[in-house]
């Protein structure tokens, strides 16, 4: 895939996570220890390659950075201290900016109704995730049977719970945004 250069790129991912994507020497631990490689378009010591060569389009349309769960495994396993999950969340932060669309448009979409979980309850509701993932995506059924199944073994709770301290993370949710 051919795409524009953006030599600015690297800059602009150190002024937003503070990581110096320069200093990655390409050993792939952060890859190698990802839960979600198996999904991903772009490892993620690849796309600290393509952030080290202006590949802004690329990572930019990737599913990768929709995958990404921010568990910050492949963080803590970089020997040189590079925070990759900041890196990969900026690049998310920068595609929403720009208003990139993925090829998989239920990719940010899913990614919306889970924030939006996060920030209703502070924990995750499968009920509340799915139900609105579903509702919005208009895929209603396809999942039914796996969803009556995890019901009839109790694996789903019905009544969401929520956080004690729903005020801090609405603080938290507030200060965020600005
Ligand atoms: S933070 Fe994202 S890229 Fe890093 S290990 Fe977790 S899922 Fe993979
Ligand atoms: S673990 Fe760190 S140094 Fe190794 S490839 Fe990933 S970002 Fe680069």
């Amino acid at each position: 895939m051919i795409s524009k250069l953006d030599p600015g790129l690297e800059r602009e991912i150190e002024d937003r996570s503070g990581q110096k994507a320069r200093l990655c020497y390409q050993c792939g631990k952060c890859s190698t220890g990802c839960l979600f490689n198996f999904a991903m378009d772009i490892l993620p010591h690849k796309a600290i390659k393509l952030v080290q060569y202006g590949q802004k389009e690329r990572l930019l349309a990737s599913e990768t950075i929709w995958l990404c769960a921010a568990c910050e495994t492949c963080t803590a396993r970089c020997p040189n201290d590079i925070d990759v999950a900041r890196v990969i969340d900026s690049l998310r932060e920068i595609a929403l900016e720009e208003g990139i669309k993925t090829a998989d448009k239920n990719i940010p979409l899913f990614h919306k109704c889970f924030i939006g979980n996060i920030q209703a309850t502070g924990r995750i509701s499968e009920p509340i995730l799915m139900g609105s993932y579903k509702t919005l995506s208009g895929d209603l059924f396809s999942d039914i049977g796996l969803a009556v199944e995890m019901l009839r073994k109790g694996k789903i709770k019905l009544i969401p719970s929520v956080v004690k301290s729903h005020r801090e993370l609405r603080r938290i949710f507030k200060e965020t945004k600005k």
